[in-house]
C-alpha cells in the first residue's frame, strides 16, 4: 500500500496576504491524526515563504513547471535548481496546462522531469486525454504513449510520480466515473510494468479533475489511485483539508 500523496497546485493564484490559506492548512492538519503525504504548489513567487510557513511541519512545497535546463538564457524560466534552492521538493511537469498554453511535447516535459532529478526534487508527471480523444475512444492509447514518452528513462518508479488529469474534468466539476478512473489507472500501472519500470508498483498514480471534499473519498478509494492533484480545492484550506479526510 503506498502512502497517499495530497497534493495542491495553486496554478497563477495567490499573493502573499494567501499565505493565511497556509497557516490554516498548518493548523487544520496539527488538529487531525492523517496519514498521507501533504503537498503544496504556489506559485514560484511563494515558495519561498511557504517554506517558511510549513516549517517544521510534514507538509511539502513544490514548483509548477521547471526549465529543462539549470541555468542560462532563458528569460522569464525557472529551473529545477532553482526550485530546490527555495526548499521545494517536488515539482509538477507536464500539466495540460503546459501541455496546451506552452506547446510542451512528450519530450519536453521528460526532459523537465529529468532536470527534477538532476536536482533532487521529485517530478510529478501528468497525463491526460482530451474530451475529443475521449470520445473516439482513444483515452488508453493516448495515456499509453503519454506514459512512455513523457516519464524519465532508466529511474526507479519511486523516484516519480505519475498523475492522470483527464483533460475535460480540469477545473470544470466534471469528473469520470469512478470505473473510469478505476480502468485508467489500472491501465497506466500494467503499462509501467509492461515498459520495464524498475519498481513500477512503487509508483504514486495521482487523480486530478475537479476533486472536491464531496468526491474525495470515493475518488481515492479507488484500489489504484495512490493520492489527487488538486487545483481550485486546493485554494481554500477548508476545502484541501476536506480532501485530505477523504483519503
Ligand atoms: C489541476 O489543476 O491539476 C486540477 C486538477 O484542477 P481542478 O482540481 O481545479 O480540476
Amino acid at each position: 500500500m503506498l502512502k497517499p500523496l495530497i497534493a495542491g497546485n495553486w496554478k497563477m493564484n495567490g499573493l502573499k496576504s494567501s499565505l493565511t490559506e497556509a497557516e490554516l492548512l498548518v493548523e487544520g492538519l496539527s488538529q487531525g491524526n492523517y496519514s498521507v503525504d501533504v503537498l503544496i504548489c504556489p506559485p514560484a513567487t511563494l515558495i519561498d515563504r511557504m517554506v517558511s510557513v510549513f516549517d517544521g511541519n510534514a507538509i511539502s512545497v513544490g514548483g509548477q513547471d521547471c526549465h529543462a535546463n539549470a541555468s542560462g538564457a532563458h528569460t522569464g524560466d525557472v529551473s529545477a535548481e532553482m526550485i530546490s534552492d527555495m526548499g521545494a521538493t517536488f515539482v509538477i511537469v507536464g500539466h495540460s496546462e503546459r501541455r496546451t498554453d506552452h506547446g510542451e511535447t512528450n519530450a519536453v516535459v521528460r526532459d523537465k522531469a529529468e532536470a527534477a532529478l538532476r536536482a533532487g526534487i521529485t517530478p510529478i508527471v501528468c497525463i491526460g486525454e482530451t474530451l475529443a480523444q475521449r470520445e473516439a475512444g482513444e483515452t488508453l492509447s493516448v495515456l499509453g504513449d503519454q506514459i512512455a514518452n513523457s516519464i524519465p528513462p532508466g529511474v526507479a518508479g519511486d523516484q516519480y510520480v505519475v498523475a492522470y488529469e483527464p483533460v475535460w474534468a480540469i477545473g470544470t466539476g466534471l469528473v469520470p466515473e469512478t470505473s473510469d478512473i478505476n480502468t485508467a489507472h489500472n491501465f497506466l500501472r500494467s503499462k509501467l510494468q509492461e515498459i520495464g519500470v524498475e519498481n513500477a508498483d512503487k509508483v504514486r498514480l495521482l487523480y486530478g479533475g475537479s476533486v472536491k471534499p464531496s468526491n474525495a473519498a470515493e475518488i481515492l478509494g479507488v484500489a489504484e489511485v495512490n493520492g489527487a492533484l488538486v487545483g481550485g480545492a486546493s485554494l481554500k484550506a477548508a476545502d484541501f483539508l476536506g480532501i485530505i479526510a477523504g483519503a
